[in-house]
């Protein structure tokens, strides 16, 4: 089940969550990944990326093309922000910083450089499960799809024995992909101790890490610490690839705001991987869109902006663990008695319910609530509004 499906037959698209496009009838509950429906109750608060938009507005800026590496000044911030902005790499000029289409856009920059001169063998390493799109990303540049294991369905956790089995035994030199964190579809993430076992294993098969991090502040609420592996691995002595959007962070879907880095050995290697990398971009885009990188930059240079957006996703965070509370103990009222303590333990947007797919066929055609085939929902879509609904449909298809 991938996470945008597309149905060519019946010209039905479902977005991250199953929000469904081109129906005529809107769901009643859909699990989407949009913070802000109007139904949630936000608070009165002031949100960092309206307020962004305004002084962009009054700046009167023209709309002239990007270089085609993109927005210089975005580029140094979201590298910053993922690694820290003591890191040594950058000082060493070591990093090679690019804007792509979003998140998936620097998945599609980074696998295309790899297939093109990623010297190891032509395949990735995959987590069992990940999100459907890493495999047509890199599918679509002829590389061969391996997974590790990666989650326990007897635990509903990480399957962190199975892992470090599965990734020793990863042929030497190979590409390996990681969630940096919020792992999707599962909402498990390894722990730090896991993470520092795993960066051991992966150095010592002299594999390339390939960080996507789609959820950034998503997973504690906290920046740097949902970047704990990312940094972890680079103080480990690891070169790494990085893939990054502010779609879910900075509530920027539609701008198609991200980054794709490479961090390298030196800088004159940088400065070689730069301009291959600005090689591929040039026929495939020219350069990517100003707008959403605008947005990023003053978020994340205007200190008081800033604050606020650390705020509002700590506050994204917070409400999304409530609400995985409030779904557990709902069911428990409802009379379940199954095990639903994974609700709580997984972290970040998703939720890998542990459902099966009659269960959730039973959960769209007889509640009208909508999730993809594998039982994620996310917990992005649950309201105060909504909860007891959805604790009550739930165990009506499971008990
Ligand atoms: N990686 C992962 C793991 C994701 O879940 C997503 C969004 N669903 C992305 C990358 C890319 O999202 P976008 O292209 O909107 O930045």
């Amino acid at each position: 089940v991938t996470d945008l499906e597309y149905d060519a037959q019946s010209d039905t698209e479902r977005n991250d969550a199953g929000r469904i496009y081109y129906e005529e009838n809107e769901p009643q509950i859909v699990m989407g990944s949009y913070m802000f429906e109007p139904e949630y109750e936000v608070d009165e608060q002031v949100l960092a990326e309206p307020e962004a938009e305004v002084l962009l507005i009054d700046q009167k800026l023209d709309k002239e093309y990007l270089p085609i590496s993109g927005n210089a000044e975005f580029c140094k911030e979201s590298i910053k922000l993922a690694i820290g902005d003591d890191n040594p790499a950058l000082a060493e000029g070591r990093n090679v910083t690019v804007q792509g289409i979003s998140g998936t856009g620097a998945l599609r920059i980074g696998s295309t450089f790899l297939s093109k001169f990623f010297p190891g063998p032509k395949n990735v390493w995959l987590p069992a499960p990940t999100w459907g799109n890493h495999v047509p990303i890199f599918k679509h540049v002829n590389m061969d799809i391996q997974h590790y294991r990666y989650y326990d369905p007897k635990t509903s956790g990480f399957d962190f024995s199975g892992a470090m089995e599965d990734i020793s035994k990863i042929p030497e030199g190979s590409l390996i992909m990681l969630h940096a964190c919020a792992h999707n579809p599962t909402g498990v993430d390894p722990k730090a101790e896991h993470w520092d076992e795993m960066s051991k294993v992966i150095k010592a098969r002299k594999l390339l890490p390939f960080f996507d991090m789609a959820y950034q502040g998503f997973a504690s609420g906290d920046i740097a610490k949902d970047a704990y592996a990312v940094r972890k691995f680079l103080d480990d002595g690891h070169k790494i690839c990085l893939s990054q959007s502010f779609s879910k962070n900075m509530g920027l879907y539609g701008e198609r705001a991200g980054a794709f880095s490479i961090i390298c050995h030196d800088k004159d290697e940088a400065a070689r991987v730069m301009s291959q990398v600005k090689i591929l971009i040039r026929p495939l885009y020219s350069n990517p869109p100003l707008h959403g990188s605008r947005i990023v930059a003053t978020i994340l240079t205007n200190p008081e902006l800033r604050t606020i957006w650390e705020a509002d996703v700590k506050g994204m965070a917070d409400r999304i663990i409530s609400m995985r509370d409030k779904l557990q103990a709902n069911l428990a009222k409802e009379g379940s008695v199954r095990n639903w303590s994974h609700i709580t333990e997984q972290i970040g947007m998703f939720c890998f319910t542990g459902m099966t797919p009659p269960q959730v066929e039973k959960l769209t055609k007889e509640f009208s609530i909508y999730l993809t085939k594998d039982g994620r929902i996310s917990v992005a879509g649950i309201a105060t509004t909504n909860v007891e609904y959805l604790a009550h449909a739930m165990h009506q298809v499971t008990k």
